[in-house]
């Protein structure tokens, strides 16, 4: 962290103002584990969130796949593409194993050459933490602020491993799912369920010697999805071939994906969707919250304290046990809202 912390009206002001280094440290306040600096990022999340004259919304695109598929490849591709058409890009990533090594190699800057060096374009590599659902808070909160700095389009970054393509479907609009040449899911590695959340599928390396076989997955791909569950939006997946290293086919994935926009605007899903994924993360933030005071409380560490030996040495049943810290902490939180209502009184 800067030694010289800003004021939260700065922060909010460089942030409005585009400014990229004062948004730059907004995320890392928004990634610190200290207590006060996140105090200072939900002001300033609060307050960029509460003004009233905030823009259209933006465009948050996941885009996801196996390693090696052509993720930065495609993002470099699909960023510049949006920059020369106006667009102002942010790209950010959600890689879980940056967890373990609290660093990441998404969001590379220098496999995105291009962008990298676009004034209207933010790269910021994955937060690290100590859990998914950290790791995933953080990203979501950063492309609120991203967002006040005035980039119109998202793109989020997932490594191709299950949980991580969750946590980027319930913070965007729209769902990109890359796909290798000729091989069905089940020979790439991904898993149904992945697909099946997909809005646009995409065969990457579709050039050289492999523009027939990305046609052939495209055909097994456009069969495949016929057999899943019709989307609640009313959207019919599409799949289209590209190239990303030739930015071949990238415009394609443009129409589509405004095509899309327009659908749901039009139908209302796009608002209900947003709706949705606030309530998500609210009861996320409410789960990971009580968990934590629960686990803080002085009562609850007591009762574990002394209860979890006899339930290891098994004189007393896991389910009994957690049954009377349980009710231990709610007697205890009883108490104290009581006490606290006494003193307002
Ligand atoms: P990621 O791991 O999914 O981010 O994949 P990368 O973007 O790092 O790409 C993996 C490899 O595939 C690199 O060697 C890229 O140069 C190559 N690659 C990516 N896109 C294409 C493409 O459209 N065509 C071809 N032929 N190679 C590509």
């Amino acid at each position: 962290m800067p030694r010289n912390p800003l004021s939260v009206d700065a922060y909010v002001n460089g942030i409005l103002a585009g400014d990229r280094i004062v948004l730059g440290r907004a995320i890392t306040l928004v990634e610190s584990s200290k207590p006060e600096h996140q105090a200072v990022a939900r002001e300033v999340i609060g307050r960029l969130l509460e003004r009233p004259d905030k823009p259209a919304d933006s465009y948050r695109i996941a885009i996801t796949g196996s390693p090696g598929v052509g993720k930065s490849t495609f993002i470099e591709a699909l960023g510049t593409y949006l920059v020369d058409q106006g667009e102002r890009v942010a790209v950010l990533a959600i890689d879980p194993s940056s967890a373990v090594s609290g660093g990441s190699i998404l969001g590379d800057k220098t496999r995105m050459e291009q962008l990298s060096v676009s004034e209207r374009a933010f790269i910021r590599p994955s937060p690290s933490g100590d859990s998914l659902g950290g790791v995933a808070r953080k990203t979501r909160e950063t492309i609120l602020l991203v967002e006040a700095a005035g980039y119109t389009t998202v793109l989020l970054e997932t490594v191709g491993v299950g949980q991580s393509e969750v946590a980027a479907h319930s913070m965007t609009d729209l769902f990109l799912l890359l796909l290798l040449p000729g091989a069905g899911d089940e020979l790439q590695g991904i898993k149904r369920g992945i697909v099946e959340m997909a809005d646009l599928l995409v065969v990457n390396k579709a050039d050289n010697d492999r523009i027939a076989l990305a046609k052939q997955a495209q055909a097994w791909y456009r069969n495949a999805i016929h057999l899943f569950p019709a989307q609640s939006s009313g959207w019919t997946p599409r799949v289209l071939t590209c190239s990303a290293q030739e930015k071949n086919g990238i415009d394609e994935v443009w129409v589509a994906a405004k095509a899309y926009r327009k659908l749901l605007t039009d139908n209302g899903g796009w608002t209900e969707n947003r709706r949705r994924q606030a309530q998500y993360w609210l009861r996320e933030a409410l789960h990971e919250g009580l968990l934590r005071t629960f686990y803080n409380h002085p009562a609850v560490r007591q009762r574990l304290a002394a209860l979890e030996p006899a339930v290891l040495e098994g004189r007393m049943s896991p389910f009994a046990a957690a049954e009377e810290t349980l009710r231990n902490w709610t007697i205890d939180s009883i108490d104290s809202i009581g006490s606290i209502g006494s003193i307002e009184r």
